[in-house]
């Protein structure tokens, strides 16, 4: 959205204010409602693969309408789509571009009509140790894993603070909480989704808008398919890795009515690895 639009649509009002109009806790969907999500749209980033895609199906199935992003829509992406009409589209956006993100949220919103949820989980590795990382390794990770979460929440920031409402969930990771050799890049983008989730929670908390992000361990998708997975195991108490579905539940908790009071929380889902 541009600064004009936001201008237009974003009324600064002073905390104690927004507090006194603050909205009701909204009500819990049930399935004689139509499911949990019933009626709200959501913008999942990253949603062809992996957790994005396993977060797509979980919405859809709480009746809500998704939009998801990916680089390219290619088959996987189609097939998705397919999977889940009418109530899915894709957008081709990379998500480091302010510029296409800023027109793909126009498209969104001429589709769909309103934004209730975005869930950032977009994200690539560049794994290597520091010696070797070289500027653009550290570059890409950081605008897309980082960037890319402040590209999109720049959108429906006026939104949610317009209608008094709104969900963000952000996909950081454990390796943001204690770092990882050979994820220099990549553990400080995470840890950067933190700080970044904790600040948009403390700004738009009165507005009634909810953000947090989820820490996923070692989840079996294309990003951890060429990963020593025997090594890893050895430190996961659960003694088993994750399923994107795992994450979903966790992502549409969040997303949804159930936790209407929750914001700027962390919530690890790794087996007990990181604990
Ligand atoms: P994945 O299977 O590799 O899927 C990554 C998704 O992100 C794909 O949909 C990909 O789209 C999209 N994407 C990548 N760069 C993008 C960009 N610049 N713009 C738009 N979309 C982009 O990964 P995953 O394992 O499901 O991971 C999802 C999230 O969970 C990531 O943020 C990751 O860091 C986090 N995470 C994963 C694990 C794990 O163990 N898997 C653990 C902790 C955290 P294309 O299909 O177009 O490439």
């Amino acid at each position: 959205m541009s600064e004009h639009r936001e201008k237009e649509t974003f009324e600064g009002r002073a905390p104690e204010a927004a507090a006194a109009g603050a909205p009701e806790p909204a009500s819990v969907g049930t399935p004689e409602q139509g499911g949990l999500l019933a009626g709200q749209t959501a913008v999942v980033t990253g949603g062809s693969r992996g957790i994005g895609a396993a977060v797509c199906r979980a919405f859809v199935s709480a009746g809500a309408r998704v939009a998801f992003l990916c680089r390219e829509k290619g088959e996987g992406a189609a097939a998705l789509e397919k999977e889940l009409s009418p109530s899915a589209k894709a957008y081709s956006c990379d998500v480091s571009s302010a510029a296409q993100v800023d027109r793909i949220f126009r498209e969104i919103l001429e589709d769909f009509g309103r934004i209730d949820i975005l869930v950032n989980n977009a994200g690539v590795t560049r794994d290597m140790l520091l010696l070797s990382m070289k500027e653009q390794d550290f570059d890409q990770v950081i605008d897309t894993n980082l960037k890319g979460v402040f590209n999109t929440i720049r959108q429906v920031y006026p939104l949610f603070a317009r209608q008094k409402s709104g969900k963000i969930v952000n996909v950081s990771s454990v390796a943001g909480l204690t770092g990882n050799p050979g994820q220099a890049n990549y553990s400080a983008s995470k840890a950067g989704v933190i700080g970044l989730t904790k600040s948009v929670a403390k700004e738009l908390a009165s507005r009634g808008v909810c953000c947090n992000a989820v820490a996923p361990g070692f989840i079996e998708t294309d990003m951890t398919a060429a990963l020593a997975r025997e090594k890893v195991l050895a430190s996961i108490p659960a003694g088993r890795v994750g399923k994107p579905e795992e994450v979903a539940a966790l992502i549409l908790f969040l997303a949804s009515p159930l936790s209407g009071y929750i914001t700027g929380e962390v919530v690890r889902i790794d087996g007990g690895m990181a604990m």
